[in-house]
């Protein structure tokens, strides 16, 4: 049998018996799956050490479809991304992201999630410092709609009503913004248009408008405030309560300190 060859980038490694690791590795073309790498923690393993956390190149696998646990025979590094473990922020958001497509991504293969992804993580890793908290918001909730399930800000949640403009009412159990009506009989975060103007930018306007628009910025505390909304969205409607301990690191960091 030959192997099959398929762009894929590291979401997660662990060591396996004396000297092998498994690697959980989104794929293009085969979704996210779980390889063991054998041999790869030998002392002298370069096969080993090219296998690091969100690096991307082009992984030799041999699959059975029968299998949980496929067999990386080779990876090819083509894109190590090292500048993502310099600084803790940049390395805290591509984690969380990696945190989510590994534990929330569809069965089947999605390109477009691999794309997706791949494309955040270099955005991450390049854009300046000022724009890392805005740009870190863009690209959790470009992930988060990339795996389906994105806030409702167009309409009501509930009954898809339209709702007025100016302040408007954030339901997170019920998924996105609810009408006045609604509103009245749940718990609601009020929000004020311009942070509504802000989450419907950050919710529709992906990560490349947002650096066309340079000047679009949050301050520390709407960030923040963004980051806590986002967090509890994830948690309720991604994870179902479920840990993520990528995500909790991600919204506890000291952001202010990096600006
Ligand atoms: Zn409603």
């Amino acid at each position: 049998m030959a192997p099959i060859s398929t762009p894929a980038i590291v979401l997660h490694t662990f060591p396996y018996g004396e000297s092998s690791k498994i690697v959980r590795l989104a794929t293009r073309e085969h979704g996210v799956l779980s390889a063991i790498a054998k041999g790869a923690r030998r002392p002298k393993s370069r096969f080993g050490a090219r296998i690091q956390l969100l690096s991307e190149g082009i992984a030799q696998l041999y699959i059975k479809q029968t299998r949980d646990l496929q067999t990386l025979a080779e990876f090819d590094v083509e894109n190590q991304r090292v500048d993502l473990s310099h600084d803790v922020v940049r390395y805290a958001s591509a984690t969380a992201i990696a945190e989510l497509v590994l534990r929330f991504s569809p069965e089947e293969p999605h390109p477009e999630i691999y794309q997706l992804l791949s494309a955040l993580l270099d955005t991450l890793a390049e854009i300046e410092t000022s724009r890392l908290a805005e740009v870190s918001l863009g690209a959790m909730w470009s992930i988060v709609g990339a795996l389906g399930f994105a806030p409702a800000i167009d309409g009501c949640a509930v009954d898809g009503r339209a709702i007025g403009a100016g302040d408007a009412d954030f339901s997170v159990a019920d998924g996105g913004l609810v009408c006045a009506t609604c509103a009245r009989a749940r718990e609601t975060s009020r929000i004020g248009a311009d942070d509504r103007a802000a989450l419907r930018f950050l919710v529709q306007g992906g990560v490349a408008s947002m650096i066309d628009d340079g000047t679009w910025s949050l301050s520390p505390k709407h960030a923040a405030a963004h980051r806590r909304l986002l967090s509890r969205f994830v948690r309720l409607h991604v994870a179902e309560g479920r840990e993520l301990r990528a995500l909790d690191f991600w919204e506890g960091l000291p952001w202010v300190a990096t600006s």
